[in-house]
């Protein structure tokens, strides 16, 4: 097995440890759908969920709790230094859940694949992070919902 394989196999069980949906294990890992959807039922115990991605970053905007927590796992993926995409929002996503189960002693809002979509969207600008105007404080943006003070700062 060659050293490339093996990264491949790491990255699988890393990615599915995390919960991330059949379809990111497969697209980051070349790996077949067949093999991941088993690997999950072996070490989660239960067959892989089957619902499809987020399509759309407005799940975010829903509530102000989703809309913070999204501002917070995008800042933790922007200051991540590492090149590789797949990295950067894995470990964002591990500071981001450490974060909310430490300050606010439950699991975080959105799972990995949710985070993984996030990122993408962060990364292709579809989802900004800029300055409230008002206060300065670093709030998530899209293209559809401009608006130039953050939720705090609105009420
Ligand atoms: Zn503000």
């Amino acid at each position: 097995m060659s050293l490339n394989t093996i990264n491949q196999y790491a990255l699988a069980i890393e990615l599915i440890s995390l919960g991330a949906r059949t379809k990111i294990v497969a697209k980051e890992t070349g790996l077949s759908p067949k093999i991941i959807r088993q690997a999950i039922e072996d070490m989660h115990g239960q067959s892989a969920p089957s619902g499809s991605l987020k399509t759309s970053p407005q799940f975010i905007t829903k509530s102000f709790s989703r809309l913070k927590e999204g501002t917070l796992y995008v800042f933790f993926f922007r200051i991540e230094k590492n090149h590789d995409f797949c990295r950067r929002s894995i470990n964002a996503y591990r500071r981001y859940s450490s974060y909310i189960q430490t300050v606010s002693k439950k699991d975080p809002i959105f799972d990995f694949s949710d985070a993984y979509m996030i990122a993408k969207w962060s990364d292709s600008g579809i989802l900004k992070l800029v300055r409230c105007g008002h206060c300065r404080s670093a709030k998530l943006v899209n293209n559809e919902l401009q608006q130039n003070v953050c939720c705090v700062c609105k009420n």
